[in-house]
């Protein structure tokens, strides 16, 4: 299958691309659209064969399921069985935006969006470019990240086409995403609601709203045998870059010194990297460094975290040590992806 890639600016968008883009979905096919979080792979999420091929592309196991993205709060009650109050509250001072929220299933989502499961996630994303194009296709759009399943999600359209061309039928190039982390993941479905993954609606902002806020555990740590996360796809090792990712966390000056020990520790026929922040960037010896964002301005860490993982690839490093960061606000959805990418693999200093 040949992909055809369109650019689209968001403020002027072209709306025949987008007709093109919609009449796709339309037909079952895959597009490929920008979102403030990374960028998703779209098919009409009611047509259980769009699922079924969204799955096949991605490499994604079937129980994995994906994410409802609608462009009107009208679309959400035919999807689900109730609007809990606490949903209500959500929407009202998050929606549109970074926030997904899980509500109990109506019989309109078909088994293969919703994993098989009675449930269903629910996003209504503020891109321009994603509500043109949810609009123009007339039905929610199920839409994972856009990336080949256990890679890192995509935040350009480089790296979707990297990751999907020759399997899916569009790519929309709208640049690159705002947030760069996929979206908050909050159960509004059950008596408490509970964070399943954090993201840029931050812990602390959910709480703020809604008072008592539960932390799925697989949110901070790695799960014990057996032990199951509330979102599927929490259980699946992600983000990985071919190289060995180490994070160092702790008092900056000691962070910066057990680095540097460990870079001259590692056989010297190794490619070497550091994922290092702006204030810290100048010191390291000895290896490649690839500067993520400044710790003043969290938010830049956050949209650049899976380009910086990507490049590790591109530029063939074969061990990374990566400053670590404090779990609070943006920092924990940070480091869930960062300790995904080392595989729980953090020295504390
Ligand atoms: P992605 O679309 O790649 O950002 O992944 C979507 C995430 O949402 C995965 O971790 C899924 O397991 C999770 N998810 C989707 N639907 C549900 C649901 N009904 N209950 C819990 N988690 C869900
Ligand atoms: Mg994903």
């Amino acid at each position: 299958m040949k992909t055809q890639i369109f650019k689209v600016d968001s403020d002027n968008i072209d709306n025949t691309v987008i007709g093109k883009a919609a009449d796709i979905i339309k037909s079952g096919g895959l597009v490929a659209f920008p979102t403030e979080t990374v960028y998703g792979l779209g098919g009409d999420g009611l047509n259980p064969s769009a699922s079924v091929k969204i799955y096949a592309a991605k490499g994604r196991p079937s129980d994995n399921p994906l994410i409802l993205h609608i462009s009107d709060l009208s679309q959400l009650s035919p999807l689900v069985s109730e609007i809990p109050e606490n949903a209500k509250k959500l929407a009202r001072e998050f929606w549109p935006g970074p926030l997904t929220m899980i509500f109990k299933k109506s019989d309109a989502v078909p088994k293969e969006t919703s994993g098989g499961l009675n449930t269903v996630a629910v996003r209504f994303p503020e891109n321009r470019i994603a509500q043109a194009l949810i609009r123009a296709g007339g039905t929610p759009i199920a839409a994972p990240s856009a990336n080949t399943s256990g890679r890192p999600s995509p935040t350009r359209a480089s790296h979707v086409e990297f990751d999907l061309s020759g399997k899916i039928d569009m790519i929309i190039d709208g640049g690159a995403c705002e947030f760069g982390l996929e979206s908050t993941i909050v159960d509004v479905s059950g008596e408490v609601p509970c964070l399943l993954r954090p993201g840029s609606i931050t812990l602390e902002m959910l709480r703020e709203v809604l008072g008592r806020v539960d932390v799925d555990k697989a949110v901070v740590s790695k799960l014990d045998t057996g032990e199951l996360p509330k979102a599927p796809g929490m259980k699946y090792t992600h983000y990985s870059p071919s190289a060995d990712v180490v994070i160092v966390r702790g008092d900056r000056d000691k962070m910066v010194h057990k680095i540097n020990e460990l870079i001259s520790q590692v056989e010297s026929s190794l490619k070497i990297g550091v994922i290092a922040t702006e204030e810290n960037k100048d010191r390291y010896k000895n290896c490649e460094v690839l500067v993520i964002g400044s710790i003043k301005e969290p938010g830049t860490i956050a949209a650049n975290l899976f380009k910086m993982l990507r490049k590790c690839d591109y530029h063939k490093i074969d061990k990374v040590f990566a400053e670590g960061l404090c779990e609070d606000e943006l920092g924990l959805a940070i480091m869930n992806r960062l300790k995904k990418a080392a595989g729980y693999c953090i020295i504390e200093v």
